[in-house]
């Protein structure tokens, strides 16, 4: 297969909204790297789905806290042709507690996870993407929360802080990047219908929520994942350290 031009790199590609990122960017003509930490069977449905409409994708086991997995992630994109964008969504919660409960393997996961893997991604992607490095420009979409306006109290402050640090991330990476080619910026989910609450702990959270948020619903993986798509597409060329809150109104004063 000749390589493509377009590849797009979606990590946690496997279920929730990175699998709807997945399946969108593929049908606009990218090729998608589909990274997955332990369910190899949700991402290789992805990528049959991707493949059964005519579009190419890979799938790809890495634990984006983990440098070596991250580098052998890159290079199997690296084989596929160019990368155009990075979508830093593999993301994790835990369950409800409050600070004074929380054990150092807790917090040391959730900032592993959520931010540190973040940064090791964006650090090869901007290896590769940035006009600094030879590169020919490119877009990173992080993953935010409306958690880090909001704190989450009582249910998971560790999660909303390192989202914040997301945030501030988004924007100092945009900064040192912008004159580059490579455009960084972040999307603050609200509540999405998605298996990220089961594995908190909270498998009713969305219903339990619904008639306390703006619009009296959840918003759907694929309305994030549109957003996300704007993001990456030169639809949104002008626009660089912003963070777009997709959350159907939480949470939206700062
Ligand atoms: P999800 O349904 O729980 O899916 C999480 C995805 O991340 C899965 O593909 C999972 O892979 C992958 N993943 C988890 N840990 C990983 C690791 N260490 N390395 C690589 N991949 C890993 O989550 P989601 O609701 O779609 O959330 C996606 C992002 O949006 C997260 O960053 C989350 O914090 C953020 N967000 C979500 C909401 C919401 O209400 N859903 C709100 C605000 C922000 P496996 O399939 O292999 O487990």
């Amino acid at each position: 297969m000749a390589k493509s031009d377009k590849v797009i790199l979606v990590t946690g590609g496997s279920r929730g909204i990175g699998a709807a990122v997945s399946r969108k960017a593929a049908a606009l003509g990218h090729v998608v790297v589909v990274n997955y930490a332990g369910n190899a069977e949700a991402a290789e449905a992805v990528v049959s789905d991707i493949r059964s409409a005519g579009g190419n994708a890979l799938a790809v086991q890495a634990d984006v806290q983990n440098e070596a997995d991250v580098l052998n992630l890159f290079a199997a994109a690296d084989g596929l042709g160019t990368l155009a964008g990075l979508v830093n969504n593999a993301g994790v919660v835990d369950h409800p507690q409050r600070v004074d409960e929380m054990s150092a393997a807790r917090l040391a996961r959730m900032f592993s996870v959520n931010v540190i893997g973040s940064f090791l991604c964006a650090r090869e992607a901007v290896r590769r993407m940035s006009t600094r490095h030879g590169g020919k420009g490119g877009a990173i979409v992080n993953l935010g929360s409306a958690a880090s306006k909001l704190g989450a109290p009582n249910q998971y402050v560790d999660y909303a802080a390192a989202k914040g640090a997301i945030d501030s991330m988004t924007v100092g990476l945009a900064l040192e990047v912008a004159e580059e080619g490579v455009r960084v910026n972040a999307v603050r989910p609200g509540i999405i219908d998605t298996e990220i609450h089961a594995s908190g702990g909270l498998p009713d959270r969305v219903a339990r929520i619904r008639s306390k948020l703006p619009m009296k619903r959840a918003g759907t993986a694929d309305e994030v994942a549109d957003a996300i798509l704007w993001l990456l597409s030169d639809k949104s060329s002008y626009t660089t350290g912003a963070i777009l809150d997709v959350s159907g109104g939480r949470a939206i004063l700062p």
